[in-house]
């Protein structure tokens, strides 16, 4: 196996990895400054965490009964998972292509990952899914909510067919929330074996690694228990405290980037030779001629996007490419269209 590869970007427009663009204003960054010079440092973290879990719950509108657990990223919470849920013979399902943890976690922890394929639209197939969860009995299904690297959410009818007819656990990953136009929080109470993961990664702080994973409050207990001890940094913690604090101004630059979003779409529907996928997230998908040459010319004139065509083989000649600023959303444009 390969360790995760993270592409070179320095001296690029970086829309590779779903990062919110924006940095906080210069104001902000110093109020920002002066609240971590106040942190010890030479205490472990305590208190200030358990306030953090009651943010970020009153911050997603957390079900009552339920209980939030901290991940450092929720690439984290993904590896506590498959070690919570390993016993022998576990296995772990998600829908392909999806997002790659998922099935990097089984792996690590000696669990077998069952990858089922999307419809080629990339879709749920409903009845590829019902017929491998049956056969196979998984400890664990994910559905990404939207899909990374699809940038779609699922029909809500199939989820529900998934749900009744999981055996163990199923965790919906919201890693794309601000972006997407419907969410799973007002359902998931209804269900004793669903969770919902979210990050705080694509509302704005890639960089301060907090992940959380919310659920019945039994069923969350039990995963807490392979959670390594301090595993949130005081200062991760008190930034993300700081950033719930000034929400409206993640929730602006969420706005933006649904904006920028939509332009993007109308430019790439009126280039000849590129398909777009619809997105609920801050990426879309497209499918060129030749990817490895867009890629390479869009890199030659300073921009950095995803190839994603040799992930799966629905994927084939696909770039993914993430929403950024608006300058960088036309530049990316035009690199793409003079690419192709
Ligand atoms: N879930 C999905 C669907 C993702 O695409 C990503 C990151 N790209 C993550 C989880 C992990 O996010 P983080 O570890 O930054 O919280």
């Amino acid at each position: 196996m390969h360790a995760y590869a993270i592409q070179e970007s320095r001296g690029l427009v970086k829309l590779d990895a779903m990062e919110n663009p924006h940095r906080l204003s210069p104001d902000l960054r110093r109020q920002l400054g002066e609240r971590l010079a106040e942190v010890a440092l030479n205490r472990y973290p305590g208190a200030r965490i358990d306030e953090l879990r009651a943010a970020l719950a009153r911050h997603a509108k957390m079900p009552e009964g339920f209980s939030l657990m901290l991940g450092n990223g929720s690439d984290e919470l993904i590896s506590l998972v498959a070690m919570a849920c390993d016993v022998p013979g576990a296995s772990i399902l998600a829908p392909l292509p999806g997002f790659v943890m998922y099935a990097m976690s089984a792996q690590l922890q000696g669990l077998k990952f069952i990858g089922v394929d999307l419809t080629p639209d990339f879709e749920l197939d409903e009845r590829a899914m019902l017929a491998a969860i049956e056969q196979h009995q998984p400890s664990v299904v994910y559905l990404a909510y939207p899909n990374n690297p699809t940038a779609n959410l699922w029909d809500d009818a199939v989820i529900e067919k998934i749900v009744q007819a999981a055996p163990g656990l199923v965790v919906i990953d919201e890693a794309y929330q601000p972006f997407a136009s419907r969410s799973y929080i007002d359902r998931v109470a209804k269900h004793e074996h669903v969770l919902l993961m979210r990050t705080m990664s694509k509302f704005g702080l890639a960089g301060v690694r907090i992940g959380y994973m919310m659920g019945p409050a039994a069923l969350v207990a039990e995963i807490d228990k392979v959670r390594p001890p301090y595993n949130i940094s005081v200062l991760n913690c008190e930034a993300a405290l700081f950033a719930l604090e000034h929400e409206s101004v993640f929730a602006a630059q969420a706005q933006e980037i649904r904006e920028e979003r939509s332009r993007i779409q109308r430019e790439l529907s009126r280039m000849p030779g590129v398909k777009a996928w619809p997105s609920d997230a801050n990426m879309i998908l497209v499918r060129v001629p030749d990817a490895a040459r867009a890629f390479d010319g869009m890199k030659a004139r300073g921009v950095l996007v995803k190839n994603v065509s040799r992930m799966h083989p629905l994927l084939a000649n696909c770039l993914r490419l993430t929403v950024g600023t608006a300058d960088e959303n036309t530049q990316m444009l035009a690199a793409l269209q003079a690419s192709l």
